[in-house]
Formats: structure tokens, sequence, C-alpha cells
């Protein structure tokens, strides 16, 4: 079994957004030789996720953010947590910490509207992610 374990560096520079991290995922995968296997995105952080979502028409991230800020407002009165990022913390929990793609012959399986996100909710903020392929 083939085992590729690399890291993505990102410098966000708004307190929400999604930046869009395919083509240096893509990069990971071609450094890491494995053909076949399965790719994972991780992010150890709590308060950024990773997602996949459209690739296109940039509205959609915007809507996602809008969607995740109606549920769970900044600045909200009823938060316990201190530190006053309650609601980043919320959101990434939704959103969640990773994604899985399948590879093949060297390529990501992404539908073709799809891309991959880093998703940013209490930057900015320089944010490392992990890559690990296994074929
Ligand atoms: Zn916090």
């Amino acid at each position: 079994m083939a085992f590729h374990h690399g890291s993505l560096e990102v410098a966000t520079t708004k307190s929400q957004e999604m930046v869009d991290i395919t083509k240096r995922v893509r990069a990971e995968l071609k450094t890491s030789g494995i053909q076949n296997g399965i790719l994972t995105v991780f992010a150890p952080h709590t308060t950024g996720a990773i997602t996949i979502n459209e690739n296109t028409d940039p509205d959609v991230q915007t809507d996602i953010l809008n969607a995740l800020e109606r549920a769970v407002p900044q600045g909200a009165k009823y938060y316990k947590h201190e530190e006053g990022n309650a609601h980043a913390h919320a959101k990434a929990a939704v959103v969640g910490f990773s994604e899985s793609i399948p590879v093949q012959g060297g390529k990501l399986l992404l539908g073709t509207w799809q891309a991959i996100y880093f998703c940013e909710f209490d930057g900015p903020r320089n944010r490392k992610l992990t890559v690990t392929v296994v074929g």
C-alpha cells in the first residue's frame, strides 16, 4: 500500500470566506505519485472547515456563508463561549473538518462543477491543512 502525507498552508484574508484549494490539492496528489486510491483533506482547526461545492458561480459561496450566518449569527447574546467566536466553532462543526475524494488514474474524481474549499469562519488566519493519499 502506498501512502503520502502532505500539508497545505492557507492564509485567509477575511473573517469568513471560502477558499478554493482544488488546484493545490491536485498538485499534492501529483507529488504523491499515487494513481489509484483515496485522498483526504483534513483541517486540524476548530473554526475552519472543509467542504466540496460549486466551482463556477461565486454567488453559491456567498449564499452558503449567508445561510450559515443566518443559522449561527455572529455576536448573538446567547453564546456561552467567552472567546467571542462561538459562531465560528458552530459553523465549522456543521460543515465538517474533512472530505475524502476517490482517485483514479492519478486524477481526483470530482464532479465537473465541484471544487474543494477551505471555509474560514474566524479569520484572517494562517491555516495548515493535511492532505493524505492512500493507494
Ligand atoms: Zn473559540
